[in-house]
C-alpha cells in the first residue's frame, strides 16, 4: 500500500474532477481551468508553431504571434537553450530571431538576479522614483480589480483573463501592473502575489522583478501608459465598448499623465538607485558516486529530458506536492492541473506532504544510497536540499544553460547583462 496519487485518467475532465476533490483549497481560491495543456507533447507542439520573424513584427500587439511558451519554460518542460536553438533553425539569418532571443535573455537575466538576491526579491531593489513614500501605497488589492468590476473595459478584461485562463500577454501584464500601482496606489507586492496565484507561468523572478520595473524600484523611472498606447496595441477592442470611453483615467498625453500621476516627482530630491552591484554566482553542482539513487522531481524540471532522468534512467522518481507552498502562495487549481498534466508524462510517483519528509520516505522504501535532482535557484529548493542532505548525499545537476559564458556579470540592469552575453546568446547549445 503506497501513498501515491492517481495516474490513470481516461480524460482531462476526469483528471480535473479528481484534482478538485484532492485540492479543495486551491479550487476555493479559483475554480477555473486554463486551455493551455501541460506536458512535453503540448510544449513541443507550441514550439513548432513559433515563428521568430512574425514574432519580431507583431509581439507587442495583443493578437500578435507571441509563443505562449512561458508555462512550459517556467516548469522546465522546455529550456531556454532549446527554444533559442529552434528559433535559430527557423530563420535564415540569426538577426531575424533577435527579438525572441532577447526576450529569452530577459528570463535568464531575472533568474540570475533571483539567484543572487533570493527572498529579497520581495523587497524594493531601489528607491522608488514616483515621489511618493512607501506609506502612500495600500497593501491590499481592491476587490473591484480582482472581481473585474472597475468598469474599465480593458482592465476588467485583463483581470478576467488572468483569473480564467492563467495567461496574459506581456503588454496586458504591464498595463494592469501600472494601473494597480500608479493609478490605484497599491504596493507592487500585492499585485505580484495576485499574479502568482493565477499565472500558469507564475515565477517569483520574472514576476516580481517585472512588477518592480513597473513600480520604478528596479528601473530608472516608473512605467505608465496612456489610452492611445493601449488602443494602438489592442486595435481599440476595449475602448470601443468601454462605458468610460473618452473620460477614463488613461486619457491624455504622456506629459499630462506624468504630471497627474507623479506631481512630486521632480520637486523632491532626484531618486537615486541604491548603489548595488551584483555578480552572478555559479550554480553548485555537487557530484557524488551514487549507485542506487532515487530522483526527486520538482517544479522547475518537468521535462522527460531533464538531466536526472537522463543520467539515471533506471532510478525511481518521486514528485511531492508541497502543501505548505500551495497554501502560502495561494496557488489556484488551474496551475495544479497544468503541472499534473506534465507529471503524467513522466515516470514518477506522485505524492504530497512536507517535501523533505516524503522524499526521504520514498528513498527509504527504495533503499536508496542518495538523491538526485536538478538545481534550482529558488530559496525553498535550497532549504529542502539542505534538509535532505542530513540523511543521504544529494546530487543537484545543472540544467542546460542558456549561455555558455562563465565570467562575472553585472546584473544591475538588463542592458548591462545583455551587453556582455549577447554574442553567447546566439550560439546554439552543444550537448
Ligand atoms: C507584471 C509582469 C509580470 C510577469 N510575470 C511573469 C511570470 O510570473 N512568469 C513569466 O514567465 N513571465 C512573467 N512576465 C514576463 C512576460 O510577460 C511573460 O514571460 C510573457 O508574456 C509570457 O508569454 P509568452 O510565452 O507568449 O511570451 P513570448 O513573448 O512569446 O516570449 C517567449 C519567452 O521569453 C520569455 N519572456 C518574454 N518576455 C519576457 C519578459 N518581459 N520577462 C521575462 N521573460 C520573458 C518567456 O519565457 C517567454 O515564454 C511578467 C511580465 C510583467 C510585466
Amino acid at each position: 500500500m503506497t501513498n501515491n496519487m492517481r495516474r490513470d485518467f481516461s480524460s482531462r475532465d476526469e483528471l480535473i474532477s479528481y484534482l478538485r476533490k484532492e485540492f479543495p483549497s486551491a479550487a476555493a481560491i479559483d475554480n477555473h481551468i486554463g486551455d493551455i495543456r501541460g506536458g512535453r507533447k503540448a510544449a513541443e507542439f507550441a514550439l513548432s508553431q513559433t515563428d521568430p520573424r512574425l514574432y519580431s513584427r507583431t509581439r507587442n500587439t495583443l493578437d500578435g504571434a507571441v509563443t505562449r511558451l512561458s508555462p512550459y519554460i517556467r516548469h522546465g518542460v522546455l529550456n531556454l537553450a532549446e527554444v533559442r536553438d529552434y528559433a535559430l533553425q527557423r530563420v535564415e539569418a540569426p538577426k531575424e530571431a533577435e527579438s525572441l532571443i532577447r526576450e529569452l535573455g530577459f528570463r535568464d537575466y531575472f533568474q540570475r538576479v533571483y539567484q543572487a538576491i533570493g527572498e529579497e526579491i520581495w523587497q524594493d531593489q531601489e528607491d522608488s522614483k514616483t515621489g511618493y513614500p512607501p506609506s502612500a501605497y495600500s497593501s491590499t488589492l481592491p476587490p473591484d480589480i480582482h472581481n473585474a468590476s472597475t468598469r474599465m473595459a480593458c482592465i476588467d478584461a485583463f483581470s478576467k483573463q488572468l483569473r480564467e485562463s492563467g495567461y496574459l500577454h506581456n503588454h496586458a501584464r504591464l498595463w494592469l501592473a501600472a494601473y494597480i500601482i500608479h493609478w490605484r496606489h497599491v504596493q507592487w507586492q500585492a499585485g505580484a502575489r495576485w499574479f502568482l496565484t493565477h499565472l500558469l507561468d507564475g515565477d517569483p523572478a520574472s514576476n516580481n522583478l517585472s512588477w518592480q520595473w513597473v513600480a520604478g524600484t528596479f528601473s530608472s523611472k516608473p512605467y505608465f501608459f496612456n489610452r492611445e498606447n493601449l488602443e494602438k496595441y489592442t486595435a481599440g477592442v476595449y475602448c470601443q465598448v468601454c462605458p468610460l470611453k473618452g473620460k477614463c483615467d488613461f486619457e491624455g498625453s504622456y506629459t499630462t499623465l506624468e504630471a497627474r500621476l507623479f506631481p512630486q516627482r521632480n520637486q523632491g530630491a532626484e531618486a537615486i538607485p541604491v548603489p548595488k552591484r551584483w555578480t552572478s554566482k555559479e550554480p553548485n553542482s555537487s557530484q557524488h558516486q551514487l549507485h542506487h539513487p532515487i530522483i526527486w522531481i520538482h517544479g522547475n524540471n518537468l521535462s522527460p529530458y531533464q538531466p536526472s532522468l537522463k543520467k539515471y534512467p533506471s532510478a525511481q522518481a518521486v514528485w511531492v506536492w508541497d502543501d505548505d507552498l500551495l497554501r502560502t502562495r495561494k496557488i489556484s487549481l488551474k496551475r495544479i492541473v497544468f503541472m499534473y498534466e506534465c507529471l503524467l508524462e513522466l515516470p514518477v510517483s506522485i505524492r504530497r506532504g512536507p517535501v523533505s519528509v516524503v522524499v526521504n520516505e520514498f528513498a527509504n522504501e527504495q533503499d536508496a544510497d542518495g538523491i538526485v535532482t536538478c538545481y534550482s535557484n529558488a530559496p525553498r529548493f535550497r532549504q529542502i536540499q539542505q534538509e535532505l542532505s542530513q540523511n543521504r548525499p544529494i546530487e543537484a545537476l545543472d540544467p542546460k544553460p542558456f549561455i555558455q559564458y562563465k565570467g562575472p556579470l553585472e546584473l544591475k540592469r538588463f542592458s548591462h547583462y545583455w551587453r556582455t552575453v549577447e554574442t553567447y546568446a546566439f550560439q546554439a547549445a552543444t550537448d
